[in-house]
C-alpha cells in the first residue's frame, strides 16, 4: 500500500527530505525520502520509502521497459559476440589494407614505368628537331 508522506518530513540534517525515485534493477520507479544533501557527498543518510516494495512480475516489466531485463550473463554474451564480430572485422580490414597497399606499390611501379618513357619520347623529339633545324642550316 503506498504510503502518506510528510511533505514538512526533515532529514537528520534538520532540512527538508525531498521526493526521489529509485531506477536500480532492485527498485525500479519506487519513490523515496531522501537527504537533498546526498548526491553532493554531505548531508546524512536519511532514508524512508514512500512506495510499497514492486511486485516482481511489474518489477521485470519496468526493466524491461528500461531495457535491462537481461541478465548479466546475457548482457556478458551479447557483449562477446559483439565482441568477436569487431575483431573479424577489422581482421578483413587488415586484409584490405594490405592488399590496397600491394596495388599502390604497383601503380607506383607502373607511374615510374611512364615517366620513363615519357622521358625518352621527349628526348627523341628533342634528338629529331635539332637534327632537322641542323639539316636545314647546312641547306
Ligand atoms: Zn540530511
Amino acid at each position: 500500500m503506498e504510503k502518506e508522506f510528510d511533505e514538512d518530513c526533515r532529514c537528520y540534517c534538520g532540512v527538508h527530505s525531498v521526493l526521489k525515485t529509485s531506477w536500480t534493477d532492485e527498485n525500479p520507479s519506487r519513490r523515496f525520502l531522501g537527504c537533498p544533501n546526498y548526491r553532493d557527498g554531505g548531508g546524512c543518510n536519511y532514508f524512508d520509502w514512500i512506495d510499497p516494495p514492486i511486485p516482481n512480475r511489474k518489477k521485470s516489466t519496468f526493466l524491461s521497459l528500461l531495457g535491462r531485463n537481461e541478465s548479466s550473463e546475457v548482457r556478458l554474451h551479447r557483449i562477446e559476440n559483439k565482441w568477436e564480430f569487431v575483431e573479424g572485422e577489422m581482421q578483413m580490414l587488415r586484409a584490405d589494407v594490405d592488399r590496397l597497399e600491394v596495388e599502390r606499390q604497383s601503380l607506383e611501379e607502373n607511374l615510374r614505368t611512364l615517366e620513363q618513357k615519357y622521358k625518352f619520347v621527349v628526348y627523341v623529339l628533342i634528338v629529331v628537331a635539332c637534327y632537322s633545324v641542323g639539316r636545314s642550316i647546312v641547306c
